[in-house]
């Protein structure tokens, strides 16, 4: 198994893991996914009524539905064996399991503590079955740790790919960090330093040793061009890339401060519109030409252009852990939550940052540049799971067509980590799917944990949600792992107001 051998290497001892609960998913040796309709990932147009026939962890068949006829596993030998577990999935949909590029292990919001298996559970409830981990504040020993526990199937996790921060005060400490981190487990690393000799040296070391670079560029001194130069995998959000087709700094008031959290998002909305697109044009060809993925995650600022709409999404009454809505309160001490004094100035600007931002990504998908999904939640009022669907729903704003958006979700996630078994719904590929209550392609939210309100008989009544998320082959039931959650919720509820 390659994920097992991408964490071979990792040297953290499980017993310093603080472990979450153990997995309740099952892995059944023939597993039959009957009559289901299917999106593929990879852009095709959805198929069905299928059968899915999974030996393990291996998707090996997909065929037209044999309704009225028994569906039958065929050995190598050529024996015909029954299903160990049968799946109806008559009137659902089933999706490769979506690959979140940009989701934070965290166990703790606001100096509390949480369950550990609250941000696994919501996004396994998500239908998500790999989350590329960009630097957890919890340390690498623990992601890898978490990693393993996951692989192994002895906690309810995605799969877990782990990256590491890294950044150092000189180019020698940054080689000496990143053999480091790779000897810890790391499948790849985070970098942000605003230090171009150890940009330089981080790079060539994780070259050297075959870890892929993330980066978040923030505003410094080197932008999208030089990174893509340096061979870094993928862009997260978009800094570095208008940064490059503006001629000189960005234009901004002369009071500004970088280190005001406010200053610092309320002026990255005017980016966008400073850019020259000439010079944007080139940029994205520059980033095309090495191969770089875009992970552009809209939704982690989605509260800049409507600050009402993301303070009060429905899903935090019953999934928002008190520390987790805490944290997202106004406190500049905080990173990212700066919402004092949000004008309406603000918004408006902020959309017309959206626009011209998202019109962008389309261009570089439309040239073939790799556009992924991912979430960042956990800051800004965005709640894990629920955020990478909404974050597909803005790759629908921007103008992708649907199955453009499962493909971003799935697909081009794989491709961006060097996964070649996942992402795409075909025999020969693991078993990472979710089966959906509903058609996502029809309307996204149909993935929401919360689903969707739908007319049947004149009724309105509740149907959506991911049914099942598979990863591996091993079967998790999701609205049990919601149910959870929302238990988890109830018990912090009553445990912060007893006296
Ligand atoms: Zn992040």
């Amino acid at each position: 198994m390659y994920r097992l051998c991408l964490i071979g290497l990792a040297t953290a001892s499980l017993v310093s893991a603080q472990a979450p609960t153990p997995s309740t998913g099952v892995r059944y040796g023939r597993l039959l996914i009957r009559n289901a309709h299917i999106v593929d990932g990879t852009g095709n147009p959805a198929r069905g009524p299928m059968d899915i026939y999974i030996d393990g962890s291996t998707i090996t068949r997909i065929a037209p539905a044999r309704l009225g006829e028994e569906s039958r596993f065929f050995g190598d030998t050529g024996a015909v064996r029954a299903p160990d577990h049968t799946i109806d999935a008559t009137g659902m949909y089933v999706v490769p399991g979506i690959i979140d590029m940009h989701a934070h292990i965290q166990f703790s919001r606001a100096d509390k503590s949480m369950p550990r298996d609250y941000v696994y559970k919501l996004w396994l409830g998500h239908g998500i079955t790999t989350v590329r981990e960009p630097g957890s504040g919890e340390g690498i020993d623990t992601t890898v740790a978490h990693a393993r526990l996951s692989a192994e199937n002895r906690i309810s996790a995605p799969t877990i790919i782990p990256y590491a921060t890294a950044g150092a005060n000189s180019p020698e400490e940054a080689r000496a960090q990143v053999r480091r981190l790779k000897q810890k487990g790391a499948a790849g690393l985070k970098v942000f330093i605003n230090r171009p000799d150890v940009w330089q040296a981080i790079a060539s070391e994780a070259k050297t040793l075959g870890l892929p670079i993330a980066t978040d560029m923030k505003i410094q001194e080197m932008d999208a061009l030089d990174a893509a130069r340096l061979g870094v995998r993928s862009i997260e959000h978009w800094y570095g890339i208008p940064d490059a087709a503006i001629t000189g700094p960005q234009d901004f008031p002369d009071d500004y401060s970088y280190d005001d959290e406010l200053d610092r998002f309320r002026w990255a909305g005017d980016l966008w519109r400073q850019t020259d697109s000439a010079r944007l044009s080139a940029v994205l060809d520059s980033m095309l030409a090495h191969d770089v993925t875009w992970d552009p995650t809209f939704a982690i600022y989605e509260a800049n252009r409507d600050l009402a709409r993301a303070r009060t999404q429905p899903w935090f009454k019953d999934y928002g852990l008190p520390q987790v809505l805490a944290n997202f309160e106004p406190d500049l001490t905080r990173h990212g939550s700066y919402h004092l004094d949000w004008t309406t100035a603000d918004e408006v600007r902020w959309r017309e940052n959206y626009r011209i931002w998202m019109r962008w990504v389309r261009e570089y998908a439309a040239r073939g540049g790799n556009v992924t999904v991912g979430s960042d939640a956990g800051f800004i009022y965005q709640l894990y799971g629920f955020t990478t669907i909404r974050e597909m729903e803005m790759h629908q704003e921007a103008g992708f067509h649907p199955l453009e958006v499962f493909r971003h979700a799935t697909m081009n996630g794989a491709k961006a980590l060097g996964l070649t078994k996942t992402g795409v719904l075909r025999p020969g590929f693991e078993a990472d799917l979710a089966i959906v209550d509903g058609n996502p392609l029809h309307n996204l939210k149909t993935m929401y944990g919360t689903g969707i309100e739908v007319v049947e008989n004149g009724k309105l009544v509740r149907r959506g949600g991911v049914k099942y998320t598979i990863k591996d082959g091993i079967v998790f039931d999701a609205p049990a792992l919601l149910a959870d959650v929302r238990e988890m919720v109830k018990a912090a509820r009553t445990h912060t107001t007893a006296p």
